[in-house]
């Protein structure tokens, strides 16, 4: 590890002005990814700015229903935070889905949004990557690849975005709070935060110099049932090979072919939102695919047709060909179990004393 040198901040224009003084300064919080890299070299920073005891640690409501996260609220505080396990439950399962308890101990929002890539070779100093080093190749293409982007990679890079929250924080259509060197405030939609690799891999977010994220807005929760799923090579401690995070209104059917809707036939998904992890550069949100779910029959037909919109571009490496279908089903499957969640609490909503078809909770 190379000299540095640090200071703890208690204030947060102190932060950003002590980020702006110092070229090759970083901000550190938790330390769970930064630590890491900058014992292999990858990250260099002269100066770190320790920015763990700024008070951004609290998770307030909001007048519109939202409620604003701060940057250093720990992860496993977010999760088990009783609003957000009753507004916002998708996110609640995401952060559980990621990490170990020790880590969502350390790691901040902030930290988990800015975490970098596991693609291995990004690890493996000795080995050509273009986002540690531009202009050094990508052995990951024609490697291996089996962990690697399906949608929206690029020539000079195919890694994939690793965190849980942010796929969950995509499907809620959160905004994240930025405060800049020179004191301006400005929020940005998760959806334009991150960027694709294209031909500047290094260059990952939206994020100027020395700009620094206070905290992340969620607006009121949509309506219908949430629901994230991870598919992993191990039960815990693991990156998602893909990850699915759903939001699924139906008329208040039961989402089940053959459910109750509001005539009494079929359930309609009304709305829906998904998110996939593990597939891409960033979070990837699926437009295509909400818009075939639209006022369409929830049935496992309508699953399949909005999976293959899904996946209608994506893109095998040779070792991670697998991904594709596995994204489809996972789709389904998600879609499905979020759709039942959304009828069955519709109906107990609307039908109190009287149940779905057995399939659901109500
Ligand atoms: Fe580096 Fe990206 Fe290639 Fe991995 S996929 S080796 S992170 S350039």
């Amino acid at each position: 590890m190379r000299p540095f040198t640090y200071e703890r901040v208690t204030d947060a224009r102190a932060a950003v002005a002590a980020a702006a003084s110092r070229p090759g300064a970083k901000f550190i919080s938790g330390g769970t990814n930064l630590l890491d890299l900058m014992k292999l070299e990858i990250e260099r920073p002269d100066h770190l700015v320790d920015i763990s005891r700024l008070p951004l640690g609290t998770i307030e409501e909001l007048p519109d229903g939202g409620v604003r996260i701060g940057a250093q609220t720990a992860n496993s505080d977010v999760a088990a935070d009783a609003r957000v396990r009753t507004a916002y439950p998708v996110l609640s399962e995401a952060l559980l889905a990621g990490a170990s308890g020790q880590l969502r101990n350390m790691a901040s929002v902030g930290g988990n949004l800015l975490q970098r890539t596991r693609c291995p070779y990004f690890y493996y100093t000795d080995s050509g990557c273009n986002k540690r080093d531009p202009g050094s190749g990508c052995d990951a293409i024609g490697g291996f690849n089996r962990t690697h982007a399906i949608l929206g990679a690029s020539d000079a890079c195919i890694a994939t975005h690793p965190s849980d929250m942010a796929v969950a924080m995509t499907a809620l259509e959160a905004r994240i709070e930025l405060l800049d060197a020179d004191g301006s405030v400005r929020t940005v939609a998760i959806g334009d935060f991150y960027r694709l690799p294209g031909d500047t891999p290094h260059i990952e977010t939206v994020l100027r110099p020395g700009e620094m994220i206070t905290g992340v807005v969620l607006p009121p929760p949509p309506p219908g049932g949430q629901l994230y799923r991870k598919v992993r090579d191990r039960a815990s401690y693991e990156f998602a090979l893909v990850s699915v995070a759903a939001v699924v209104s139906t008329d208040a059917g039961t989402g089940a072919d053959g459910g109750t809707g509001a005539g009494g036939g079929t359930a309609t998904v009304m709305d829906a939102r998904v998110a996939f992890g593990g597939v891409a550069h960033k979070p990837w949100r699926s437009l295509a695919a909400e818009d075939s779910l639209r006022e369409r029959p929830a049935t496992m037909a309508t699953y399949r047709a909005a999976a293959e919109a899904a996946m209608r571009d994506a893109v095998g490496q040779g070792g991670n060909d697998f991904k594709i279908e596995l994204a489809r089903r996972t789709l389904c499957r998600t879609l499905d179990e979020a759709a039942r969640t959304a009828g069955a609490a519709g109906t107990a909503r609307r039908r109190p004393g009287r149940g779905g078809n057995g399939h659901g909770a109500s």
